[in-house]
């Protein structure tokens, strides 16, 4: 799979001035809440409305979907609205129903990206179709398995995709539910420039009050559109309610975002240098994060040297360290010199971490 002009076709021909962006309940509960969902969304920036048919729930016994009944009422969200539909296909039988009922969009979610089988039998299924078709991440930071789904798919001759970006579970505790990792998804747009990019702040955040940040990195990041959970009782939503925001809210969202548009040269020239600082500012605090990490690991050390009454400074240790670390930078295109002056720094700090740990 190459990159192509033609991958952001079916995105041109929406002829939006202003990113996409897909809203709607995390899940389709009853008939009443999908259609008053999708009035209050009719006259908005919203050109997709999403609602899960199928629910794919990590526990069992949770809400897993109202099933091919609600397909009926997407069909009457598009006749009432206008707006486009879309929901989350997980197996043969999904796809079938889904585009049996007209359904526009079909994405598949992070659990089923994770299963190569899976994605194989979603595409055979999909073979030739024109319908839209957006990838989620897979739910664990792996790139490879995220493009093989794509590639996939687009083997399957499925030529209007795109990708959703959702964040990717950790086992450690962040303020995120799914850890952004913006590398990732920088490293795919870097690839596939063309293949559209959708943030899915909703599922990255967790909870609703970080998603305008969350919405505007993307954007910094040149991302093409926003998928944004949207629920008219967010609180008493049956599923993810704690993300969900009210329709009122999705429109303060999308007024206080700011938009970089390419206008003229000058414009276009400043754009991409907003997107690559963007992508500098993930990285420095992606920097800032591993270094309070190292230095927490340190002084861990620190406390062991402390009851065993060691010396801090285990010269032998720190010049293998150095050694490889050198070799390594070579591999990145660093310098002798920069690396020796990088981890000089970072290691003088563990020396006075310990040192106050030992003196303490
Ligand atoms: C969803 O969009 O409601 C969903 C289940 O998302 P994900 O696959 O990203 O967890
Ligand atoms: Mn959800």
């Amino acid at each position: 799979m190459e990159n192509k002009k033609e991958m952001r076709q079916w995105l041109n021909n929406f002829g939006l001035d202003h990113p996409l962006v897909i809203g709607g309940p995390c899940s389709a509960e009853t008939e009443e809440q999908v259609l008053k969902i999708a009035h209050e969304l009719k006259d908005t920036d919203v050109t997709v409305y999403r609602a899960g048919i199928w629910k794919p729930r990590t526990r069992p016994g949770m809400f897993e979907g109202v099933g091919a009944i609600g397909l009926a009422w997407l069909k009457k969200v598009k006749e009432e609205t206008g707006l486009l539909t879309a929901t989350e296909v997980a197996n043969k039988d999904h796809v079938k129903l889904a585009i049996d009922n007209d359904v526009d969009i079909l994405w598949i979610g992070a659990r089923s990206t994770v299963s190569p089988f899976i994605m194989q039998e979603i595409a055979d299924a999909l073979n030739g179709t024109e319908k839209i078709v957006l990838v989620k991440n897979p739910v664990n930071p792996d790139l490879a398995l995220w493009l093989g789904g794509v590639e996939r798919l687009y083997t399957a001759n499925i030529k209007n995709l795109g990708l959703i970006h959702r964040g990717f579970s950790t086992y450690e505790k962040t303020k995120y539910r799914n850890i952004p990792e913006w590398q990732i998804a920088i490293e795919v747009k870097n690839k596939f420039p063309d293949l559209p990019m959708i943030c899915d702040p909703s599922h990255i955040a967790g909870r609703r009050d970080l998603i305008l940040d969350i919405s505007q990195a993307a954007l910094d990041l040149n991302f093409d559109g926003l998928m944004i959970e949207t629920h008219w009782d967010p609180d008493n939503a049956w599923s993810d309610a704690a993300q969900q925001v009210t329709p009122k809210r999705l429109v303060e969202i999308m007024k206080n975002l700011k938009v970089r548009k390419v206008t003229d040269d000058a414009e276009a020239y400043q754009n991409e240098l907003n997107t690559l600082r963007a992508q500098i500012d993930v990285i420095d605090q992606t920097l800032l994060d591993t270094l309070g990490k190292r230095m927490r690991v340190a002084s861990k050390i620190g406390e062991i040297k402390l009851s065993n009454n060691v010396a801090v400074l285990q010269n032998k240790r720190w010049n293998e360290i150095l050694g490889k670390m050198i070799l390594e930078g070579q591999d990145r295109d660093l310098s002798e010199e920069f690396i020796l002056r990088v981890f000089k720094a970072v290691h003088q700090e563990s020396i006075n971490k310990q040192e106050k740990i030992l003196n303490s």
